[in-house]
């Protein structure tokens, strides 16, 4: 069995007190009894403080990115040595990345294989663009995009892919379960390509693009998903904890939280 993730991207929002009191609502609001795995990224500079709030529990810390190198002149970057201890997961190649600061599959690529060598575990966003999209490129693109990541890499069993297709980031358009499954069927494809197929079958995949408490079952029903990547509904907590009780609900229905689901 896949584990299914719920994983929140704070993006740039939050000051270092905003993040704990999320996280503390997060964390009071979600309890001890859940099976799904519930990643939250808040930005670098409140790893530490979110980390410390999170002493305890099962909810774990990913960072939004890292650099490739180890160490030196690379003035405000963060490097993979310096999240490994603190965090456990980071996100690679989130299309905000590629779109604001010019990040490529190559670049993806030397962040996969820096953050492996720490020991980080990498959530490898994609997506195609709306222009890709209307064009029919998205498979394309998609394809595309993993094999530059992923080249000469040893694809682990436990790195996790999200499919975030850019026209659905922060739009409030998301996209529909079925295409969405469709996709994660393609990519599942090209992974067994770059490594074999039981790795493959192994890798999680998600979805990311406008998740909310209203439209996130849609994208958990679907066979080929294993959860979502949550941007601006992961900064409400009662939002992102009734996410993850209906994660619980639809993936293990016969472990059902200990508390009533939060109508939404
Ligand atoms: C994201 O940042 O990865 C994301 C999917 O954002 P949003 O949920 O806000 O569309």
């Amino acid at each position: 069995m896949r584990f299914p993730i719920i994983a929140g991207n704070w993006k740039m929002n939050t000051t270092v007190t905003e993040a704990v009191e999320l996280v503390d609502k997060v964390r009071k609001g979600i309890g001890a009894g859940f099976s799904v795995e519930i990643i939250v990224c808040p930005p670098f500079i409140s790893l530490t403080a979110v980390k410390e709030a999170l002493k305890g529990s099962a909810i774990k810390l990913g960072a939004q990115n890292l650099y490739f190198e180890e160490k030196g002149a690379y003035t405000g970057e963060v490097s993979p040595l310096m999240l490994a201890g603190l965090c456990e997961v980071v996100i690679i190649g989130h299309s905000e990345r590629r779109q604001y600061f010019g990040e490529t599959g190559e670049i993806a690529n030397k962040k996969i294989g820096a953050a492996l060598k720490a020991g980080l575990k990498p959530i490898l966003c994609i997506g195609e663009k709306l222009e890709d999209n209307e064009a029919g490129r998205m498979s394309e693109v998609v394809t595309e995009q993993l094999q530059s990541s992923l080249a000469g890499i040893a694809v682990p069993a436990d790195l996790v892919v999200a499919y975030e297709p850019i026209w659905a980031i922060g739009t409030g358009r998301a996209a529909h379960g079925k295409q969405v499954n469709e996709t994660a069927a393609l990519i599942r494809g090209v992974l067994a390509e770059l490594s074999n197929q039981e790795t493959a079958q192994g890798i999680r995949i998600l979805y990311g693009g406008s998740v909310t408490a209203e439209n996130i079952a849609e994208f958990l029903e679907q066979s080929e998903m294993d959860g979502a990547l949550v941007g601006g509904a992961s900064l409400k907590a009662d939002q992102f904890i009734n996410m993850v009780e209906q994660a619980e609900y639809i993936y293990f229905p016969n472990n059902p939280p200990t508390k009533d689901l939060i109508p939404w």
